[in-house]
């Protein structure tokens, strides 16, 4: 079973709780978690895993052969991400932190000026606990796009999958393509949210993505007692789906999490009891 922990808005405990999953289901099966969250992997120090860099994630970035080059134009005007400075009357050059590798800039050039070159963009790890086995992404800082990372991990991961009872995807926060990326393929959605208006407002826009997505999705509630819980339960309505778990505030989750140790709450058994 492929199981997503996402949630729209940014520290709400997405990775707090796929950790805790992860560990207390790897207690008696084998489990796989993919840290997908790539700006930021933290799933290793809040389990405690040693990881090592088994590959790096490489894209294509253009090379410009000056000789061929007309200074046209054309690849500058094509590229969505204006990854290509082109200013009349020079040569371009190409801004790699920018580029995405789509090769629409190669395949645009009348003049067959732009031949391909590889850039890293980012690391896949892997570490082991027991029945537990962590697979994640890692982006180059300043790369601006990570979905490509995050693919990369998924295929890397494809033929891991089979010998797990249960792979978690602990995805980014927000409804980008890393996160849509993150979701495909999965059989059952966790959103992590909180008693707050941007996390309601958030929590919404999770929801709207994985209905659209036709993933079964379901809220789970954090710090659940910081504010009135009404705003999220007219989401989750709206949405037809319930808060299957509530944590309360608590001062010794937080001291954990700052220890790399997973949180033990009878909140997880509670998720637990959706996915056996
Ligand atoms: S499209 Fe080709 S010829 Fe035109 S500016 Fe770009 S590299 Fe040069
Ligand atoms: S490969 Fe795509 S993103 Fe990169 S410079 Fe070319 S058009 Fe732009």
């Amino acid at each position: 079973m492929r199981i997503a922990i996402t949630g729209g808005k940014g520290g709400t405990g997405k990775s707090t709780i796929a950790t805790a999953l992860a560990y207390k289901l790897a207690k008696t099966k084998k489990v796989l978690l993919l840290d997908l969250d790539v700006d930021c992997p933290n799933d290793d120090l809040i389990l405690g895993i040693k990881t090592k860099k088994v590959k790096d994630v490489e894209s294509m970035i253009p090379k410009f052969d000056y000789k061929k080059c007309k200074k046209c134009g054309l690849c500058s005007k094509i590229c969505k991400e204006h990854a290509i400075v082109f200013v009349k009357g020079n040569f371009p050059f190409v801004i790699p932190e920018q580029c995405i590798g789509c090769k629409a800039c190669k395949i645009v050039c009348p003049f067959h000026a732009i031949t391909e070159e590889k850039q890293k963009i980012g690391e896949i790890f892997i570490g082991k606990k027991g029945n537990l086995t962590l697979i994640g992404g890692k982006m180059k800082p300043v790369i601006e796009e990570s979905s490509l990372v995050v693919n990369a991990v998924k295929k890397f991961s494809q033929e891991y999958e089979k010998k797990y009872d249960y792979v978690i995807v602990d995805t980014a926060a927000g409804t980008h393509c890393p996160v849509i990326s993150a979701l495909l393929n999965c059989d059952i959605a966790f959103a992590v949210t909180e008693p707050t208006p941007l996390g309601q407002h958030d929590l919404e826009l999770i929801l709207k993505l994985t209905k659209k997505l036709k993933i079964k999705s379901y809220v789970i509630l954090n710090r659940s007692d910081i504010a009135n819980k009404k705003m999220i339960e007219n989401i989750a309505r709206k949405y037809k789906t319930k808060i299957i778990a509530e944590i309360p505030y608590s001062k010794e989750i937080e001291k954990n999490y700052s220890v790399g140790k997973p949180i033990e709450h009878e909140a997880i058994d509670q998720i637990i009891n959706m996915v056996k």
